[in-house]
């Protein structure tokens, strides 16, 4: 089994108008159950004039609505614990997985009995096409628990008969002195967690030839797919890095990448990736850059149709160098739509700002966007903050910081620095916008 290159390679290998039959056939059973057993659906439905009926190719489901995330927490106001989204009915679950609530109340998601088997399926693919295989020691570093990568990942790796530690996403130290026994072969965490940990194996004196990690996957967030930030973790542990996607509402780990490196397959059998124009909502052209809308093909508790993401991305449906049939988004997550910083009548993202900062040596991996008001003209402005290494070398590297972002985000925000450890790290996600602007 160990040197077989796929897992369920009849399926991950399907040519594409197979799948794209099997995707309709699973969108037509999924929207009738939804119509039948939803409330919460099937207003939605009538509202838009539309029937399960209505749908007859993949193209049709443009006709459907798009849900969103403040919708749910609507739905789940009104509907209380779980909103009528839920279709299964109780006996069915089996666990509960909620939002962050980085944005507000947490949205609760339900994972059925049946949702476990199959995200422990599809996730085991996911690992599977990152280079994960049977034996392997995987120090599990996604946040356990309520969060839905940790205990997807752990019944994935179990599935696979890989040894697991499930150490979750805290006690930095103690996850150093595991990386050096029982010398895990697989680290799973968040590109910002690899980051922190790398920096701290350094100022242990510790060399990554000195730890027998050979992989890594890293999601929760952008940040594997930006070549400075892959690099530096790369460096920093001694691995081949890969990224990963996942949230809440949709299940964990739906994507990863293949040793191609050259995008997220998706799983795509369990669902159904559009690409959709942030402002016309229309469907993006392949390989344009829109917000990413999801629907689920088989899940059974809390099923969404086309789900709007705010993630940003773009498809590439070509068949990928390493044989998977599955389409890919080049360059993973690209940010998020509610991330655009406008400033000076330019448009950027953190992950610019990621690929500059990650790009100087000079610099710490730790950096955070201030948006404020200038006291004096009442317009935005637009800092970054950042860690120099050395001191000596902030009058050389500033220069060198300016230029990269101009070039890349087309506007030259100011730039401060704040001494070496002052910014903070984290075992979770990074928060790289701080808006401090005067609301009207
Ligand atoms: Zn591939």
């Amino acid at each position: 089994m160990k040197t077989r290159k796929y897992l369920e390679p009849e399926v991950v290998t399907m040519p594409r108008e197979k799948l794209k039959a099997l995707q309709l056939r699973r969108l037509k059973l999924q929207l009738r159950r939804c119509y039948e057993n939803s409330g919460f659906y099937k207003e939605k439905l009538v509202e838009a004039g539309v029937r399960p009926n209505d749908i007859r190719s993949l193209g049709d489901v443009t006709l459907l609505p798009f849900v969103t995330k403040s919708e749910l927490r609507e739905e789940q106001m009104a509907f209380p614990p779980f909103g009528r989204h839920a279709v299964s009915p109780s006996k069915t679950w089996a666990e509960l997985h909620p939002s962050t609530g980085t944005t507000g109340i947490p949205v609760n998601n339900l994972w059925s009995h049946k949702d476990v088997k199959l995200i422990t399926q599809w996730t085991a693919r996911t690992m599977w096409t990152f280079g994960v295989r049977p034996g392997d020691v995987i120090q599990n570093a996604f946040s356990y628990g309520l969060w839905v990568a940790g205990m997807s990942t752990h019944y994935a790796a179990r599935e696979l008969g890989c040894f697991v530690i499930p150490i979750g996403a805290s006690m930095t130290e103690r996850q150093i002195d595991y990386l050096l026994t029982p010398g895990p072969t697989v680290i799973l965490c968040t590109p910002s967690y690899a980051l922190h940990i790398a920096e701290r194996l350094k100022q242990r004196g510790i060399s990554p030839e000195d730890i027998p990690l050979r992989i890594g996957c890293f999601g929760g967030e952008g940040g594997a797919e930006v070549p400075a930030t892959r690099d530096k973790i790369e460096k920093g542990l001694g691995i081949e890095a890969f990224d990963y996607y996942g949230l809440a509402e949709i299940g964990p780990t739906i994507a990863s990448e293949c040793p191609e490196k050259a995008g997220i397959h998706w799983v795509e059998d369990h669902l159904l990736i559009e690409i959709v124009h942030p402002e016309t909502r229309k469907p993006c052209e392949p390989g344009e850059v829109g917000v990413l809308v999801i629907t689920h093909l088989t899940k059974e508790a809390t099923p969404m149709i086309r789900y709007w993401t705010n993630d940003l991305a773009k498809l590439d449906e070509r068949k990928c160098g390493c044989g998977r049939t599955h389409a890919r988004s080049p360059g993973g997550i690209l940010g998020r739509a509610d991330d655009m910083i406008v400033y000076k009548g330019a448009k950027f993202y953190p992950v610019q700002v990621e690929k500059v900062v990650r790009s100087l040596c000079e610099l710490s991996d730790e950096f955070c966007i201030e948006l404020t008001t200038d006291p004096n003209l009442g317009t935005d402005a637009c800092t970054i903050l950042v860690e120099c290494l050395k001191e000596e070398d902030i009058s050389r590297v500033t220069p060198q910081i300016k230029h990269g972002l101009r070039e890349e985000c087309q506007v030259t925000p100011e730039v401060r620095f704040v001494p070496f450890g002052t910014l903070e790290r984290t075992t979770f996600k990074a928060k790289r916008i701080v808006d401090k602007r005067k609301k009207d």
